[in-house]
């Protein structure tokens, strides 16, 4: 574990304090390859994005009932937000740019660079949205 005392630019667009979890805010994992797609996203968006959640620590991913094998934990997924651009949207761009699972919610879209599909309908990625349950 690190502490964080230097809120670093992981790339142009993205720092380390963005990604941290949001109970424990010592802790944090974040893949390389998580912050070189959403710089990608932000490229291609040229807009801002809003990280609501990026990495979390177990204990706080089992808090909010998220997925027990949550790419969250793993520091490879982000929920994210693009003012003025709709959350299908983004996750339609995020696809294209090799985003391998997406998951379409209220008011955000989940992105990842998940390792394992877990798709039977042979996909290159997992896709879902919550408001229809699909
Ligand atoms: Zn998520």
């Amino acid at each position: 574990m690190y502490k964080i005392l230097n809120n670093i630019k992981l790339s142009k667009n993205f720092r380390l304090s963005e990604f941290i979890c949001k109970e424990r805010k010592q802790e944090v994992l974040i893949a390389d390859r998580l912050v070189e797609k959403l710089q990608a996203l932000r490229d291609k968006l040229n807009k801002p994005i809003t990280i609501v959640s990026a990495y979390r620590s177990p204990s706080y991913n089992k808090k909010i009932n998220g997925s027990p094998k949550s790419q969250h934990i793993y520091g490879r997924a982000a929920d994210i937000k693009v003012s003025g651009i709709r959350t299908e949207e983004v996750a339609n761009i995020a696809i294209k740019l090799g985003f391998k699972g997406v998951g379409i919610y209220d008011t955000f879209t989940h992105v990842d660079i998940r390792e394992n599909l877990v798709n039977k309908v042979g996909r290159e990625y997992d896709y879902w949205d919550m408001r229809t349950g699909k």
